[in-house]
């Protein structure tokens, strides 16, 4: 997703917590949940849904003798808000359970088998705080949106509501017959219930996701049909009212996915809808239909750049996804890279560089916020792992990472770590692993001092030209006095006409202080630190 409110998310992040371990699910590694049949029936006379969850557990120890999903429960005895648990089946008799604290804890009896899989079924209504979003869009138009991120499925959808654990789902719902609908998967029924106003869909996700990622939308939608895209059937649904303007802005979405599959490998999923929300972000990269913010669709195809993020999210993100909130930035920063990868690719690399740039400025101003705070940084909390550091920052060390290894072992690292988590759970030291491989290089020192130090490098230096030896000297000294130190490899850009290219010499800036010396024929009329845009740094350089 892209975040809008970035200065209120700057401020929330300066409530970091010191030494609070972030990622503190309560992970159960006796159970893995396989599969959901989310059956839910939505009305127009109440906010309040009737659900009907099936959860297809299996148990990876005997030893298993409870289990505990996450649902919200009512927040007050005559509150509609929270849902409300009525009974909890197994085998087709009804089972104990306990529902406290927002954990809805299940006994097993009998003792399970290991590997053994068994079927819950759990009953349950009420009406949602958060997570399915009902009520009105911006035309004042009755619409149902889930928007599950991070850990807000909980709220309408009984689950082990945490990345680690994906499954396959199904939903199965029911809904007054004037609405439209789109859901995770693939359509598989669609039934008008004689004698009423309503309709049944059934959806079938069948590649495992996230449960951040298992969503509806429910709403007065205008939906058009694009050319498929390598067979992926493309789609727009925005509401009647932005019918035109929707249509025109999500109609080049085919682009970003024919680069994507071409760069990477296939395009992981069986459709891609974009589709206009109530989403609270600016977009929602859900696996296959894209919500995003109701408020981005103006008609003037000016979204291209969110609109690449949010599909290079579903390989990466979606795809392949964190195993652990703190390591978020396998999924915005790798979204953030790869959009600058498409722009420059579509448009050329200026473009790419522009962006870039504009990271710099949004990761100095988080760096002086935040100087201590690391893109891998256990003690951020979960609503609050958004930020510049695992967006822009994230992205530029894909960058750099590119400009060590280069572009060839850059895109085999890319291809390899989606072909060897597809569908599945990685950590930055996965990433590491893959491309130490693919490289032959040993870049424990590139992954260290990016991934899990503060700041960035600030250099200071000047250049001087010694006309009897016919050299230019450099001093390069690295200055930030937050206690990091980065060892980068620089490109010095020697000017001798404004019109040509510079002269590149490449150093190795390894020292605090650091002096370098060149040949030259003549005297240059510049000298420029990393002319072609490859070292994420703030410097000051300049003749002496
Ligand atoms: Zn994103």
């Amino acid at each position: 997703m892209r975040q809008f409110h970035v200065l209120l998310m700057l401020c929330a992040l300066g409530l970091v917590i010191q030494g609070a371990k972030a990622d503190n699910y309560p992970r159960n590694p006796g159970i893995d949940v396989l599969h959901y049949v989310f059956d839910l029936t939505l009305s127009d006379e109440t906010d309040s849904i009737e659900g009907h969850a099936t959860v297809h557990v299996r148990f990876n120890s005997s030893e298993v003798s409870t289990f505990a999903l996450d649902l919200i429960g009512r927040e007050a005895r005559d509150s509609e808000r929270g849902m409300l648990v009525s009974a909890v089946h197994h085998d087709g008799a009804a089972i104990p359970f306990a529902h406290i604290n927002n954990r809805l804890t299940i006994k097993v009896n009998p003792t399970p088998t290991r590997r053994e899989i068994r079927q819950y079924q759990i009953e349950y209504e009420g009406v949602p705080a958060d997570g399915l979003i009902i009520g009105a869009n911006k035309y004042g138009d009755r619409t149902f949106f889930g928007d599950n991120f991070p850990n807000r499925a909980r709220h309408w959808l009984p689950t082990l509501d945490h990345p680690y654990d994906k499954a396959t789902c199904e939903f199965i719902i029911t809904f007054p017959a004037h609405y439209q609908i789109i859901a995770s998967g693939l359509l598989v029924e669609k039934t008008d219930l004689p004698l009423s106003d309503m309709r049944l869909t059934h959806w079938r996700q069948q590649v495992p996701i996230s449960t951040y990622m298992m969503v509806i939308g429910v709403a007065e939608f205008a939906v058009q049909n694009l050319e498929p895209i390598n067979g992926i059937p493309l789609s727009t649904w925005v509401y009647p009212q932005d019918r035109q303007a929707g249509f025109d802005d999500f109609a080049e979405a085919g682009k970003a996915i024919a680069f994507y599959s071409e760069y990477i490998g296939p395009y992981p999923y069986r459709k891609l809808a974009n589709v206009q929300s109530k989403t609270r972000y600016g977009g929602m990269e859900n696996p296959g239909n894209i919500f995003y913010s109701e408020r981005v669709v103006r008609g003037t195809r000016s979204n291209e750049g969110l609109i690449a993020h949010e599909i290079a999210h579903q390989w990466f993100g979606d795809s392949v996804t964190t195993s652990d909130w703190n390591h978020i930035w396998l999924s915005e920063g790798f979204a953030t890279y790869f959009t600058h990868l498409y722009m420059e690719a579509t448009y050329g690399r200026p473009r790419m560089v522009e962006g870039l740039q504009r990271n710099v400025r949004r990761i100095v101003a988080y760096r002086d916020r935040h100087p201590d705070l690391a893109i891998v940084d256990p003690r951020i909390p979960v609503d609050e792992i958004l930020s510049a550091n695992t967006y822009q920052k994230a992205g530029w060390v894909l960058h750099m990472l590119r400009r060590i290894i280069g572009d060839e072992h850059f895109q085999e690292s890319a291809r390899a770590y989606y072909a060897r988590f597809r569908d599945a759970n990685a950590l930055t030291e996965d990433f590491q692993k893959i491309v130490e491989e693919i490289s032959g290089q040993d870049l424990d020192w590139f992954f260290q001092q990016w991934f899990y130090q503060p700041g960035l490098p600030v250099y200071e230096g000047h250049w001087s030209y010694d006309a009897q030896a016919k050299r230019v000297n450099l001093t390069i000294n690295q200055v930030q006095t937050d206690g990091t130190f980065y060892v980068m490899p620089m490109d010095i850009g020697i000017v001798f006409d404004s019109n040509d290219e510079p002269l590149i010499k490449t150093v190795r800036i390894d020292q605090r202080e650091n002096t370098f010396s060149f040949p030259v024929e003549h005297e240059p009329i510049d000298v420029v630190l990393d002319p072609n845009t490859w070292l994420l740094m703030q410097a000051e350089f300049k003749k002496e």
